[in-house]
């Protein structure tokens, strides 16, 4: 143990794998980085290969190890965090996949949620998973296969079809075939999993059809799973830490107590709040409850709130309006105005997620006069992430009873400090934004080392961490003001 120094974190995500090794007080020491093919063979269908996924991220695991100059037999374990709900199936004694896998954004099974959603048992499922009708979990897409995949139900029922997450079926194969398992955290993207129980629930698996028999065993989200296959990275290395990809980067965050909350700013924008012991359902709107991991014998759960178009709307103004030729660039012309100049942008390109949940809405520009210039624009657009944000944020603190102190941020429009500075000014709390940016992989890392014993506290790993805090700088007038004039944006459009 004594020389095991490292730990292996395998991102495991939509469009790209990611392999980075850590040193045990948190620095990076090396990171590979793949891309994976996504398929479209239909319109609103999204398939992946599985073995593609499964070769891209160990091909990508084993050069991070060789480029760290390190081997195998130094590293203490390894922790994986997946992109979530993706459904997969395969030959439980062969491995062999036996269709592409749906992948999350799949939309294949829309109109059996639509039926769910309008069923009487909706209200059950609702209460007993935290999730909505939605093709995004993975039951329905499992049920899709059962139907649709010749020969699979009839073998399903024999018991030999495993159905599981992208991190079920990396843990197959990086144990060799040995080792059917998932972690909780992923269990609960399912729709077949009790959040309160931490477990399976019969009642979920019969409604859709899915044999019990079919899914992995749920364990807890740090300690240990499996043995690596001693020939794939050179030496036999525990897997001691798995969760899905946002819950992860919620402990990649050290968001460990209730009440602490992170955001995401990707192409979408991901919140998570960490509701500590007992989920918060929110019955009246379209947060999410699910488990944020579970650990030392206890189940952590986390609110979870999106925000369908964030980075996009960068993408927007460089593609779309072509004002822009990089998304950084957005910051240099937002700047270029002293304020958006009563200029509001609602970028409801495909409807308005929470807590509107309007998808018949589109998006406007308003406020526009003679003196509207490229600048007010690009700054409406960046306010416009920000007040979305705060809307989620102000629900969460809604179903919670809590008030939030501060966010933690990461994600690729988090690296634009004028978009971190409007977030605090309209959150009116610090906005904190760690130097390093690989939060979601350095979640399954802490998992997997304090899994394995090598560290005895999250802190530990973040000894060194170096973080950029946004105080806010405006009054609460000034913020009253702004808010409703967004609000005010929005009832247009609605
Ligand atoms: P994903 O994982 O969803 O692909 P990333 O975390 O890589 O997303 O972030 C990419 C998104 O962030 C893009 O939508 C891009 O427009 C936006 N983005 C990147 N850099 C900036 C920036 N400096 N300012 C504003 N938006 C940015």
């Amino acid at each position: 143990m004594k020389n095991r120094k490292y730990v292996l974190a395998l991102d495991c995500g939509t469009s790209s794998v990611r392999a980075i090794v850590f040193d045990l007080f948190g620095a990076p020491v090396s990171c590979v980085a793949r891309s994976v093919k996504l398929d479209y063979p239909v319109p609103g269908y999204v398939e992946q290969s599985a073995e593609e996924i499964w070769t891209r991220q160990i091909s990508a695991a084993y050069e991070a190890i060789t480029s760290a100059g390190i081997s195998a037999g130094e590293i203490a374990a390894i922790g994986i965090t997946n992109q979530r709900e993706t459904a997969i199936a395969w030959d439980k004694k062969t491995g062999q996949p036996l269709a592409p896998a749906i992948v999350w954004q799949c939309r294949r099974t829309a109109e059996r949620c639509a039926r769910l959603a309008a069923s009487p048992e909706m209200e059950t499922v609702r209460e007993k998973t935290g999730l909505v009708a939605d093709p995004y979990f993975s039951a329905t897409k499992f049920e899709w296969m059962m139907e649709n995949v010749p020969g699979l139900r009839a073998r399903a029922e024999r018991g030999e079809v495993a159905f599981g997450t992208v991190d079920s079926w990396l843990l197959y194969r990086l144990s060799g075939g040995r080792s059917f398992l998932t972690d909780l955290s992923n269990a609960s993207r399912t729709m077949l999993c009790d959040i309160r129980a931490g477990a399976w629930d019969a009642s979920l698996c019969s409604l859709f059809g899915i044999p019990e028999s079919c899914l992995c065993e749920i364990r807890p989200s740090s300690g240990l799973f499996c043995e690596t296959e001693p020939d794939l990275l050179g030496a036999p290395i525990p897997v001691c830490g798995v969760a899905g990809d946002q819950q992860s980067a919620l402990f990649g965050h050290a968001c460990v107590d209730a009440g602490e909350l992170k955001n995401t700013y990707g192409t979408g924008g991901f919140l998570l709040m960490n509701t500590g012991a007992r989920p918060k359902l929110d019955r009246k709107g379209g947060l999410l409850s699910t488990v944020a991991w579970q650990r030392d014998g206890k189940i952590t759960y986390a609110l979870e709130g999106s925000v369908f178009v964030c980075g996009a709307a960068i993408q927007w103004l460089r593609d779309g309006l072509a004002i822009i030729h990089s998304s950084p660039e957005s910051e240099e012309l937002a700047r270029s105005v002293p304020d958006s100049g009563g200029v509001y942008l609602v970028p409801a390109f495909t409807g308005l997620g929470a807590p509107y949940w309007n998808s018949a809405a589109r998006g406007a520009i308003l406020g526009i006069t003679r003196g509207t210039e490229r600048g007010h624009i690009a700054r409406a657009a960046l306010e416009a992430l920000a007040y979305q944000t705060a809307d989620v944020v102000r629900e969460m603190e809604r179903v919670t009873g809590e008030s939030v102190r501060s966010l933690r941020v990461d994600g690729g429009a988090a690296s634009n400090d004028l978009l971190m500075q409007i977030q605090a000014d309209v959150l009116g709390v610090p906005v904190r934004r760690p130097a390093y940016a690989e939060i979601t992989a350095r979640g399954a890392a802490m998992l997997a080392a304090l899994g394995v014993g090598a560290i005895s506290s999250p802190e530990e790993f973040l000894a060194g961490e170096k973080t950029t805090v946004f105080e806010p700088q405006i009054g609460d007038e000034r913020r009253r003001e702004m808010l409703d004039g967004w609000h005010e944006a929005v009832r247009r459009v609605l």
